[in-house]
């Protein structure tokens, strides 16, 4: 596809662990990035260097990386605005440059005031109810008061100087907004360190690095009043040629019980999804209908048809409520696509963990791998679940365990009657198949005993795969094998 000139970025902070409200939107801008043919730019936005780390800026990429979200522009790929990591553009000197040309040109100007002042004021705006911000104290300071001031040794600020006007806006998913001007007062640009803040850094690299759309989350609404004031003084100092980029703000997502979800939620981790087993593509297929959706009530699609179908009119302005049975169900229709070599591929990582397996597998444990995949594909709704499900055929005997709630439940007396009457049917059956496993068990215990088949199976299945709950039974000891699903009936007696 040709350029299209569209440029939109995904640009976290390296803090804490990537979470799902973020995937969800570098995913949206991913998407936008490809629907349009325009180009997805990632940048790092780690100037706080008490908060930001290197382990977490690995993890982002890790994290973007599984997903396979590949960017055009970033870390690793480099591009046309290199470096793409803020703490390497501040070094460069690319916001002091900035700022000061904002300063020179009387764009932004030295506030003097100490936190002390600034807190004795807002309480007295608010006792006259009046808006609690920056009152503009230290704007129409004359060059020698200034001098003065830093005489004393006053630290200073620097702050933008706002025009006097309301901000509007037509959001690219929440349509025309406007914020009053005594909402939006003069704000910090540079700390007194010299330090830039979000507030310069974020709105100076998407001006130079030419961002036409930011698409974001709805938490960062209430600063986007500030970064077009920001922009429209970038333009006056000729670092940008005017333009602005459109604004859409992506809607929260709620956890449970209709809070925002929180980065300390378990389930808001990424790390938590990879660790149970959720799938990329699950993953993304999910995340994509928290606040957009493809009509028709189509809920199962790819990235690529994702990408196919994106546009910002089907992005919804209301909170979108986070459904992890939701995203477990979608992630096992997922795991029914896939190919039985990929899923065992996918499985393994788990069973390695699990102590299960060693990599690289042996012949005969691929093999059966291979053959007991298709007896749990069906039911598996996380990759995780493929130890529990499949694990008994891997264990050596003497790492086999039962289940206790599961033994105490099915192996009473009663219960251990039935495996003994299984395991005199089966010891003399000639062949070992699952129709001659199936024909000798419902002989005996079904018609013979005259039980159930309920009362008939379930001490049967504890007895040989630990569990109330597993793949196929007569499968399930075929693929077992005659010697140990005898030796399990024997031990369970
Ligand atoms: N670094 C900011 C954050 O992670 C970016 C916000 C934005 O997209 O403008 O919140
Ligand atoms: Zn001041």
């Amino acid at each position: 596809m040709a350029d299209s000139g569209i440029r939109v970025r995904f640009c976290p902070s390296p803090t804490g662990n990537p979470h799902v409200g973020m995937v969800r939107t570098a995913l949206f801008n991913w998407a936008y990035a490809r629907h349009t043919g325009g180009t997805f730019v990632f940048r790092i936005e780690d100037t706080d260097s008490a908060r930001d780390s290197e382990d977490s800026y690995d993890a982002l990429l890790e994290a973007l990386s599984w997903l396979s979200l590949t960017w055009d522009e970033g870390p690793v790929v480099g591009g046309p605005h290199t470096p793409y990591r803020q703490s390497e553009r501040m070094r460069e000197g690319i916001y002091a440059d900035v700022a000061r040309r904002l300063e020179d040109s009387g764009h932004a100007y030295r506030c003097y005031c100490t936190p002390e002042e600034l807190e004795e004021r807002r309480a007295q705006a608010r006792e006259e109810h009046r808006p609690p911000g920056y009152d503009g104290h230290c704007r129409d300071l004359t060059a020698e008061e200034r001098a003065g001031l830093a005489a004393e040794g006053r630290p200073s600020v620097l702050r933008l100087r706002m025009p006097d006007r309301d901000w509007e806006w037509d959001d690219l998913v929440r349509g025309p907004i406007t914020f009053a001007a005594d909402q939006v007062p003069d704000f910090v640009l540079l700390r007194a360190n010299g330090e830039p803040l979000y507030t310069l850094v974020n709105p100076v690299d998407d001006a130079l690095m030419g961002i036409t759309h930011v698409l974001r989350g709805e938490d960062l609404l209430s600063s986007t009043p500030r970064q077009l004031a920001l922009y429209e003084a970038l333009g006056a100092i000729g670092v940008t040629d005017g333009s602005v980029p459109r604004f859409g703000h992506l809607p929260y997502v709620m956890g449970e019980g209709n809070k925002k979800l929180s980065k300390r939620d378990p389930e808001s981790s990424l790390q938590w999804y990879r660790d149970e087993g959720y799938l990329p593509e699950a993953l993304l297929n999910y995340l994509s209908l928290l606040g957009w959706s493809m009509g028709e009530d189509r809920e199962f699609f790819s990235k690529e048809q994702l990408a196919d179908a994106f546009t910002l009119d089907r992005v919804s302005p209301n909170p979108a409520r986070f459904d992890l049975k939701k995203c477990t169900a979608i992630n096992g229709d997922w795991i029914r696509t896939l190919a039985p070599d990929d899923l065992a591929e996918r499985i393994v990582p788990f069973l390695v963990r699990a102590g299960l397996v060693v990599e690289p597998l042996d012949d005969p444990t691929r093999r059966l791998l291979a053959q007991a995949v298709p007896l749990v594909q069906e039911r598996m709704e996380t990759l995780g679940q493929a130890v529990g499900m499949v694990g008994f055929l891997l264990a050596d005997d003497d790492r086999f365990t039962l289940d206790p709630a599961d033994a105490e439940a099915m192996l009473d007396a009663d219960g251990r009657s039935v495996v003994a009457a299984a395991l005199e049917a089966l010891s003399g059956i000639p062949e070992w198949t699952t129709a001659s496993i199936e024909e000798a068990l419902r002989a005996a215990l079904v018609d013979g005993l005259g039980l159930k088949p309920k009362v008939a199976f379930g001490p049967v299945r504890v007895a040989v795969t630990g569990r109330r709950v597993s793949p196929p039974l007569f499968e399930s000891m075929e693929l077992l094998g005659r010697e140990r699903s005898l030796h399990r009936l024997a031990a369970a007696r």
